[in-house]
């Protein structure tokens, strides 16, 4: 059995996703100790759990440790069975993170499957439907699979109580991803999305978008969202390119202006686009599994995270892949895929 050890590098939640993701592909069981051990609350908490559950559910899995605060977990998977699906997180647990959980398996069974994930869906520090939709899983498509993902309510924090409905028309054998260049950039979109808050907080994101980077009125836009349970509100900029589409997210919170919402989204924003390359920060270390998955794939990208450099030692845990991350021009590093014969 593998041994992870969830202090490892950034010692977050994903070590422990990645990892339940990997098993159920590959197959080989794992132990994980000290999960969560560099986080103020360490061990489970009710998002992770769900990740847990929603893998043990897919694979079959026999599990030990399958509670909220446990820092250490066993995940025996047997048989990846695809079909019909139905997962909560609890409140505002980020339902799209239980998606990429249990994507890998499903998107490379031998039968289609669909799933309805309730909870958060623009939740901080995890990747918000938008980017999901527009980069993530049109990136994944590139590979093979077909995955159609509907946004049937939006879900905030603290409330929650979103719904994401998803259908996967899975490829056996994934085709390798190679994204060197990000190519003429087509069109940069900003919307704000605002939920049972004054819809000004939107048009003040707008404002300062637009008056920091000179973009014309039509490309902007403010929703009103009705259908959400509780209060919300994201700022997305969405960077339509020749060869990919990047979303970067200021998340609103309460308490801080909007202006400073929009702000951290133009600063992220202006270094994206600075350092001319087509991968943006986060879904450098969301690409890691699917490239890993085909055995082979490159992309440029900003220097890579501690997210980004602990996935790749999770890979590493459970195939034999060679990953090289290194530096190309100015900001830019280049992060390499290749298989190195069977896994482990
Ligand atoms: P923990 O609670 O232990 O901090 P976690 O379970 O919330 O961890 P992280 O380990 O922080 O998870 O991983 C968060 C994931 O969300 C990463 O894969 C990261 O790329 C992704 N993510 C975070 N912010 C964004 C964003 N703005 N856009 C897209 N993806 C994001």
């Amino acid at each position: 059995m593998i041994t992870i050890d969830g202090a490892m590098g950034e010692g977050g939640g994903q070590i422990l996703r990645s990892s339940l993701a990997l098993s159920l592909v590959t197959g080989k069981p794992f132990c994980m100790v000290n999960i969560r051990s560099r986080r103020k609350k360490v061990g489970l908490l009710g998002q992770h759990l769900a990740a847990l559950k929603a893998a043990a559910e897919i694979g079959d899995a026999r599990v030990q440790g399958g509670h909220i605060g446990s820092r250490e977990v066993t995940f025996e998977p047997v048989k990846i069975t695809p079909g019909e699906y139905a997962f909560a997180t609890g409140t505002a647990g980020s339902a799209p993170l239980v998606l990429q959980t249990v994507l890998p398996a499903l998107m490379t069974a031998s039968a289609p499957a669909r799933l309805v994930l309730e909870g958060g869906t623009h939740n901080q520090h995890s990747p918000p439907f938008d980017f999901l939709a527009k980069v993530f899983l049109p990136c994944i498509e590139r590979m093979g699979p077909k995955i159609v993902c509907n946004l049937d309510r939006a879900g905030f924090y603290p409330a929650g109580g979103g719904r994401i409905s998803v259908a996967i028309d899975p490829c056996q054998k994934l085709k390798g991803l190679y994204i060197p260049e990000r190519g003429e950039i087509k069109k940069i979109v900003c919307t704000a999305m605002v939920s049972r808050l004054n819809p000004d907080i939107g048009h003040r994101e707008i404002k300062v978008v637009r008056d920091s980077m000179n973009f014309p009125q039509e490309c902007c836009e403010v929703i009103e969202i009705k259908n959400s349970p509780g209060p919300g509100n994201i700022l997305v900029l969405e960077i339509v390119s020749e060869n990919i589409t990047e979303v970067i997210t200021g998340f609103g919170k309460l308490g801080i202006p909007a202006e400073q919402v929009a702000r951290t989204a133009v600063k992220a924003l202006r270094q994206y686009l600075s350092a001319g390359v087509p991968v943006g920060i986060y879904l450098a270390d969301q690409l890691l599994l699917p490239l890993v998955l085909a055995g082979e794939g490159s992309f440029r990208t900003l220097s890579p995270s501690r997210h980004t450099l602990t996935n790749i030692d999770v890979m590493k845990a459970f195939t034999e892949t060679r990953i090289d991350c290194r530096p190309t021009q100015g900001a830019a590093w280049e992060i390499s895929v290749n298989a190195m014969g069977e896994t482990k």
